[in-house]
């Protein structure tokens, strides 16, 4: 049970947490294996296995979320094949209620993202949820992807949370470890990260399958709604 009462400041991630994981995974294990087929004149099967290798080189790092990067590594144009599926971009259930409940407690809100800014113009352009935060803050512009702790440290400078106070939510563990290694008392798991797709089993931390689940324990949260 997470008191929301003895919160101030809730920290969101978006892909896989407020947002439909989907077309993320479309993206990269669909649409970038066939443009990139297509390209190099080789199967799909084959451009699947080189994407995956590359891929697998630059998880965690702050490449995995540069779409500049892979532009030119993979020689497509990434942002206009995001630009040209963006119809694919959903958010998940109850999660603008939960936003709008958090913003009539008063509570300050966050994004705190992996995503390349030119990534997350397209999706809060896509969906309305950007009007409930008061900040969002790109592991890109502070140089470091959220699974390190220099993430973390230069991250409470700039939004000043009190970590006793602080909810975050995510759907990569590895993430969580480092939030929770810096100090966040409250730590929530996204799981169905993606609503196609089965979740591997991670027992590490507290787990949150839908937003209601937040709407609906807390009784005075719940009469304002
Ligand atoms: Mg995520």
């Amino acid at each position: 049970m997470i008191p929301l009462k003895d919160i101030k400041f809730v920290l969101l991630d978006m892909d896989g947490t407020l947002l439909d994981k989907y077309f993320d995974d479309y993206f990269w294990e669909h649409l970038v294996p066939e443009k990139y087929a297509e390209k190099h004149c080789i199967t799909f099967g084959k451009a699947k296995e080189e994407l995956l290798s590359k891929y697998k080189d630059h998880e965690g790092t702050l490449n995995w979320t540069d779409i500049d990067f892979w532009s030119k590594e993979l020689d497509l144009d990434i942002p206009a094949l995001k630009e040209q599926i963006k119809h694919l971009i959903e958010v998940h259930p109850h999660v603008e209620n939960f936003l709008r409940m958090l913003k009539r407690h008063k509570k300050k809100v966050y994004m705190v993202t992996n995503a390349h800014y030119k990534v997350l113009d397209i999706k809060l352009k896509k969906t309305e949820i950007g009007k409930y935060f008061d900040k969002c803050i790109t592991s890109f512009e502070i140089g470091y992807p959220k699974e390190m702790m220099e993430f973390w440290k230069k991250t409470e400078k700039i939004l000043k949370f009190d970590k006793e106070k602080t909810l975050f939510i995510d759907d990569t563990a590895e993430i969580l470890k480092t939030a929770k290694n810096f100090g966040i008392k409250y730590l929530l798991l996204k799981t169905r990260a993606n609503s196609k797709k089965q979740d591997k089993p991670i027992n590490d931390f507290p787990f949150l399958k839908d937003f209601k689940e937040l709407l609906t324990q807390d009784p005075s949260f719940h009469k304002t709604l």
